[in-house]
């Protein structure tokens, strides 16, 4: 359960503990999923006049591409997180803050949960730290041992790569 009913936080801080399923609608073409759920937690409490909380930790598996051999790789992601929600209307500029239809119900943190995943899986992990890559001359997978390229050439292009540190 992702959604809270506003009133109910007037009184007191709801304690925050659900999922959003891999299969929610709420994903769209092109996130990277989880690998079954991300489980969310912490606590939603009022924040002020309209204004509400969300201090907690989100948790999941993704699968992942390593961006050295670009072997499927599963990474565990763990995150903070701190989302304010405000009701429509005040002056709000900061683009952290989820603004809030006037008189909501209730809040659902999913939107929230889907974003904050996708700001913290990891875009370009490596399969193991000391994961040689593939060549970048011939493609072949250098973990499994070296190829026919000179090496010296295959070396410095791979210190170049890494000193760019992207990747991309
Ligand atoms: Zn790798
Ligand atoms: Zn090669």
């Amino acid at each position: 359960m992702l959604s809270f009913d506003v009133r109910s936080l007037e009184d007191q801080a709801a304690t925050v503990d659900g999922e959003l399923s891999a299969t929610d609608p709420i994903w769209t073409e092109g996130d990277m999923l989880p690998e079954s759920a991300v489980h969310a937690t912490g606590r939603l409490s009022l924040a002020g006049p309209g204004r509400y909380y969300w201090s907690g930790a989100i948790e999941g598996t993704a699968t992942v591409p390593c961006r050295r051999c670009l072997t499927d790789t599963t990474v565990k992601v763990s995150e903070d997180v701190h989302v304010l929600y405000a009701e429509a209307g005040d002056e709000i500029d900061d683009p952290e803050v989820y603004v809030l239809p006037p008189r909501a119900r209730t809040i659902d943190l999913s939107p929230a949960v889907r974003e904050q995943w996708l700001l913290a899986v990891p875009r370009f992990p490596v399969c193991r730290e000391d994961c040689k890559g593939l060549c970048p001359t011939c493609g072949a997978e250098l973990n499994a041992g070296a190829c026919s390229c000179p090496p010296a050439v295959d070396a410095r292009w791979a210190e170049l790569r890494t000193a760019r540190g992207t990747d991309n």
